[in-house]
């Protein structure tokens, strides 16, 4: 009689394995890579994944129950090399907050462009995503957050960030009556990432760590909107400038919140260069954050924002549109076109897409033809100066709609009825618009100032 001894090998799932994990709030397995682990009191260990094909917002804490350890793939060599790469690269110092950004030649990947989407509960999507707004490219894997500056920085060692800022850091965040769970790392000091809630005021911004600071803090806060000037009011919705340099605090603040919202986000605590346009939705508490978009000051490049962000409780409802659409307005009061920051992020390029698809439609289908019965006709120029988009944005919604094509040695335009249908139901559904005329707001030349 032989003895059969069975023996079994377990693999222990470490920083880098990859395997199928049980996404929360779904049956699904997909791959996902272990960024992190730790043990708990209990003993048990958890596990920080980032499911491959999905961005980082749905990124999380699961129990090693969830890991499905027969299929485990261990490490390739070069993905720890990885880590450090794109160390030393060069980036301008240009936003206090580009998510939607990504200065090219940052060293950063230079497209963040589509990313697969799947219907799934946790993952947001931006305002009123039109279907053909859909997505077509697939996502190469999460950018890293790469060239974080150190301007007065809470992160230190730029290789240890690539590490540190892939996981998410505040557990919830507290802002007015809505509690938030973070998408994405904020360099919120280290102690805050200890509690279950960090609690923002509303108005201000500051961060406290518990609701009794909180409470304490709003004793003396007197705020009750956004620092800064209001320059827009149109029914319950009002816009306030804030400049970087004479609201340091308020817009530091406004940052770290932004980040937690925002991917591969660069933080600069230098927001001198950087004007702030913060949307507010009044009520008789009153001027409630809804959103902002940042714009530099002086912008060689003609950019009309840096970055732009819905905040999570306010998404779908028409207001990341309302803040692309007061960008551009006040392009027209400068007499300018201008473009965001390139490249956009998944959920920013979905809402300009759609954005530029809406406004240039808008401007065609009101065109009329000749009295002789010939067709309407329009340059791009036309539509440039009218909506302040710049030309390449106008040509590539032409492109991505499929109406512009070249015949007889010119570019004509052919809108389908398919086409013309959709865009009159877009528009039935965008209610709130920017009226003109509540923007009461002088553009300053900032070159000539000398000093921002
Ligand atoms: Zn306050």
């Amino acid at each position: 009689m032989s003895l059969v001894i069975a023996i079994t090998v377990r693999m222990e799932a470490v920083e880098g394995c990859r395997m199928p994990v049980k996404m929360s709030g779904s049956d699904e397995w997909p791959l996902a890579e272990i960024l992190s682990k730790k043990e708990l009191a209990d003993g048990s260990t958890h596990y920080y994944v980032h499911y491959i094909d999905f961005n980082k917002r749905l990124d999380e804490w699961v129990e090693e129950s969830r890991l499905d350890l027969s299929r485990l793939q261990l490490p390739k060599k070069e993905d720890t090399k990885k880590i450090n790469k794109g160390k030393g690269a060069g980036s301008r110092p240009c936003s206090p907050d580009r998510e939607l950004v990504n200065g090219v030649g940052s060293g950063r990947p230079k497209a963040i462009v589509g990313r697969k989407r799947k219907a799934n509960a946790m993952d947001k999507a931006p305002d009123e995503i039109d279907s053909q707004d859909s997505p077509k490219e697939l996502p190469s894997t999460p950018p890293k957050t790469g060239s974080m500056r150190q301007t007065g920085s809470m992160v230190h060692d730029r290789s240890h960030d690539d590490i540190v800022t892939r996981i998410k850091n505040i557990k919830m965040v507290q802002l007015g009556k809505y509690r938030i769970k973070p998408w994405y790392f904020s360099p919120y000091p280290q102690e805050l990432t200890l509690e279950p809630v960090v609690y923002l005021c509303e108005f201000c911004l500051k961060y406290v760590k518990s609701f009794h600071c909180l409470k304490r803090h709003k004793e003396k806060c007197k705020l009750r909107h956004p620092p800064g000037n209001e320059i827009y009011r149109k029914g319950t919705i009002s816009f306030f400038e804030i400049d970087g340099r004479k609201n340091k605090a308020y817009a530091q603040n406004l940052c770290l919140l932004a980040k937690m919202f925002l991917d591969h986000k660069t933080l600069y605590y230098d927001t001198d260069p950087f004007l702030f346009y913060v949307m507010t939705e009044y009520d008789s508490i009153g001027f409630h954050i809804v959103g902002y978009f940042s714009k530099e000051k002086e912008s060689s490049e003609d950019y009309n924002v840096a970055c732009i962000l819905t905040l999570p409780q306010y998404q779908r409802k028409g207001y990341g549109k309302l803040l692309i659409e007061f960008s551009y307005e006040l392009s027209k009061f400068e007499g300018k076109t201008g473009t965001p920051e390139k490249p956009l992020s998944d959920l920013g390029l979905l809402s300009y897409r759609s954005y530029w698809s809406q406004t240039i439609l808008e401007i065609l289908v009101s065109l009329k033809g000749g009295e002789d019965g010939s067709p309407p006709a329009i340059t791009i120029n036309d539509i440039c100066e009218t909506t302040s988009i710049r030309k390449e944005d106008v040509v590539s919604t032409l492109q991505h709609l499929g109406i512009i094509h070249y015949y007889k040695g010119q570019y004509i335009l052919n809108l389908s009825k398919e086409i013309l249908d959709g865009q009159l139901r877009s528009m039935s559904k965008r209610k709130i618009r920017i009226d003109s005329t509540c923007l009461h707001w002088t553009p300053k030349d900032w070159a000539k100032r000398g000093k921002w």
